[in-house]
Formats: C-alpha cells, sequence, structure tokens
C-alpha cells in the first residue's frame, strides 16, 4: 500500500479501511499524517476556533473493587487511604468551579460496593436542587455496569434511573483499548467487556444523552488493536452519531502494578493524527496536555485536535501515576492564540458560549491542579450511614465509628 494513494483517498473525501489506517499510522511520514490530520481537522471547522470547557474533574470516590492494573489511583475496600467524599464537599468543589466561571463537574470514580444507586440518586438531586443549570457530565462505562450488578437493574433502567436524577451526559472513561484480549491482560475484562462498555454508550444515545469517547493507548496493545478500538467507536457513531468528542491519552506508568514506559509525544501525534482521519463521523477530537503536557497538547492543534479539553480545576488519576500538568485558562488560551486559532468557551455540547472569561471579570489564577481531598483528611461524610453497608470493612467501620 502506498502512503501517497491513501493521502490522496483522505483529500478526495474517501472513507479509510482499517488496513489502510495502519498503514498511515505505521508508515506515513509525521509530517504527512499531520498535514492530513490538519486538513481535515480545518475542513470541519473552517472558522480556525479551538474550544474548552471550564470544569471540575471530581473523583467521588478512591475505593475500587476493579483493581485495574494500569490505575494507580484506587485503594482496595478497607484501605486506610480509601475516601468516599461528602455531599458538602461536593457542593463546596461546585462553590469554586462556578467562581472560576464553570458549569459542569465530570464526577468519575472507583467501583465502591458501598455506594448503591440511591446515593448517586440523591447526590444527583442535591446538586440540581441547589444549582439547577449545573451539569453533570457522569459516571463512565463500567460504574453505570458496576451500577448495574450491584442492583439487579438493566443498564437502560440504571440510565433512566439516573437521568430522572439528574444525570446529563456520560464521559467515555473505562474505555482503555476495546479489544478483549488487552483487557484480560489489563485486569479490566470483569468491569466491563469491549462489546459491554460500547452496549453502555448504545443505550445512552438511545436514551438521548451525548457522551464522548476515550482511548488509553501504550500498554499491552498492537497498532492493529489501536486501531480496532478506533473502528469499532466509528461503527458505534455511524449507529447513533451521539458522540461528540473523541479523547486520546497515553497510558501513564508510574505506581501502577503494570509498570512499563510511557508513549512518545510523536507517538501520541501519531496515535491522535490517525484518529482524525479514521473518526471522520466525529466533530471533535480534544488535545491530552493533562497527559502530554502544555507544549506537545498545543501541538495537537495541528496533528488534528480542535479543542483543548477543561480546564479541569482538579485532576486525581493521572497525577497518581506521575503526570502533575496545569494550566488555567489564561495558560490554555495564551497557548490557542499563540497557535492561530481563536479560543472560545463551550459547553459539554460543544456549543460556544463566548470568550474567555478571564477577559469579562477577574478570575484567580489556578497555578496547580486542587486534589479530591487534603493528606491526611480521613473524615467520613456524615450522610454515608444512610446507605446500607455492603462491604465487611465499612460495616466495622460503622460499628467502630473509624
Ligand atoms: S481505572 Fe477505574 S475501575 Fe480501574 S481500578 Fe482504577 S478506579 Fe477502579
Amino acid at each position: 500500500m502506498n502512503c501517497d494513494r491513501l493521502a490522496a483517498k483522505v483529500r478526495d473525501g474517501g472513507r479509510l479501511a482499517p488496513a489502510e489506517a495502519l498503514e498511515l499510522y505505521l508508515h506515513a511520514p509525521t509530517s504527512l499524517l499531520g498535514a492530513l490530520a490538519d486538513e481535515v481537522r480545518a475542513r470541519k471547522h473552517p472558522d480556525g476556533v479551538v474550544s474548552y470547557i471550564i470544569d471540575r474533574n471530581v473523583n467521588y470516590t478512591n475505593v475500587c473493587v476493579a483493581r485495574c492494573n494500569f490505575c494507580a489511583f484506587y485503594r482496595p475496600v478497607g484501605s486506610n487511604e480509601g475516601y468516599v467524599l461528602g455531599f458538602d464537599e461536593i457542593f463546596r468543589k461546585i462553590d469554586e468551579t462556578i467562581a472560576l466561571g464553570g458549569g459542569q463537574l465530570l464526577l468519575q470514580g472507583g467501583h465502591n460496593p458501598d455506594l448503591p444507586l440511591d446515593w448517586y440518586e440523591d447526590l444527583f438531586r442535591a446538586v440540581k436542587q441547589r444549582y439547577p443549570a449545573f451539569r453533570l457530565h457522569a459516571l463512565s462505562p463500567p460504574e453505570v455496569i458496576h451500577l448495574s450488578r450491584l442492583s439487579r437493574l438493566t443498564v437502560a433502567e440504571v440510565i433512566d434511573r439516573l437521568v430522572a436524577a439528574g444525570l446529563d451526559s456520560i464521559p467515555g472513561g473505562g474505555a482503555e483499548i476495546l479489544v478483549d484480549r488487552v483487557r484480560k491482560l489489563l485486569n479490566c475484562y470483569s468491569k466491563a467487556t469491549a462489546d459491554e462498555w460500547l452496549d453502555v454508550m448504545r443505550h445512552a444515545h438511545r436514551a438521548g444523552l451525548r457522551t464522548t469517547a476515550t482511548m488509553m493507548y501504550g500498554t499491552v496493545e498492537t497498532a492493529e488493536e489501536r486501531m480496532e478500538h478506533l473502528f469499532r467507536l466509528r461503527d458505534l457513531q455511524d449507529e447513533t452519531g451521539g458522540f461528540t468528542a473523541f479523547i486520546a491519552w497515553s497510558y501513564q506508568p508510574e505506581h501502577t502494578e503494570l509498570g512499563g514506559a510511557e508513549a512518545t509525544g510523536v507517538d501520541y501525534l501519531r496515535t491522535l493524527a490517525t484518529a482524525r482521519l479514521v473518526l471522520d463521523n466525529f466533530d471533535n477530537l480534544q488535545a491530552s496536555w493533562v497527559t502530554q503536557g502544555g507544549k506537545v497538547g498545543q501541538l495537537s492543534l495541528a496533528f488534528g485536535a480542535n479543542d483543548m479539553g477543561s480546564v479541569m480545576i482538579e485532576e486525581n488519576v493521572v497525577r497518581a501515576a506521575g503526570a502533575a500538568y496545569c494550566m488555567d485558562e489564561i495558560e490554555i488560551v495564551r497557548n490557542v492564540e499563540n497557535a492561530g486559532f481563536i479560543p472560545k468557551r463551550r459547553n459539554m455540547h460543544y456549543e460556544l458560549l463566548g470568550d474567555p472569561i478571564f477577559r469579562e471579570r477577574n478570575v484567580p489564577r489556578m497555578l496547580e491542579l486542587a486534589v479530591a481531598r487534603a493528606d491526611g483528611d480521613t473524615s467520613r461524610p456524615p450522610e454515608i450511614v444512610r446507605y446500607a453497608a455492603r462491604s465487611a470493612a465499612e460495616k466495622k467501620a460503622r460499628l467502630t465509628g473509624h
């Protein structure tokens, strides 16, 4: 296969087959891949706008029974480093997010057996009651599956209940690589098979929710499997049209059981550019500055990305695995403008909300991302006793008070 012929096919608006995408990913010069991805990006976004969202990435618990071997964030049930955020702590985080111009939480967490479905419903209702316009972009597909198993309800029923309580959209986390061979090796097959992950998104789209899609690459997958992931997403998008955006990030190995080395910046840019070429039915591709840093994040805008993701405000998962990049709105806008684009704030539906908020009013600088909880804070949320304890560790903690 010839890369020039494939480049001509992309330029003519042709759709790549898996073997063609693999050929470009493996053998096209990086400059050609970038140029092709940039052309496709410019076709879809001819106005030169690069969007971003001001929201906060909150992890409501780090207690998890899934135990994925690439994850440095989780703590097992009963660990004295395990936490669950209280409703009041989450309200405080929402207040801080609103002060920075944000209107949404990206809310995800571990699979904690002591948080039943009604804990989520009560939390969502309480948030919507206090902050009616605030959006909840919450619970990745494996968390929905976990709740379906705990509650003995179907995935569709769980989604309906969460939507009734205030869920607005679903983040595309937990996809890793949507190939079961890889998922078995990463110990994330039991939390969700590839089909199960896609099926949650199918149900969510049918229920009228928009969702994102992600890929965590650079663990044990082959290049063919990386492509298979992209094509499975493209197929579902053909079927439902429910994905708003695609986000790729590289595996962060520090403090994980799996170990290994992080993929390089060039591999990130080639993967991103290939995704832009394959995912011809996705409008938006995000730059993952939180794993790649601001400089590669900025370069992503020349390799197919049209969105700088989230200002984020808080981050716990990637930091636990060794990456701690921070960009506040001023820094994101500086990078976007320096790359020759027009920065605009957006919401989760990619509707543009306006110019940078710091140009409209004073916003405090944010020089490092917040964490879920201060070190050493082992407090237990008061409302937790309203929900049935399931694990022996939690039952004992309630008896002894700690
Ligand atoms: S990646 Fe998510 S599901 Fe897997 S162990 Fe970490 S917190 Fe649990």
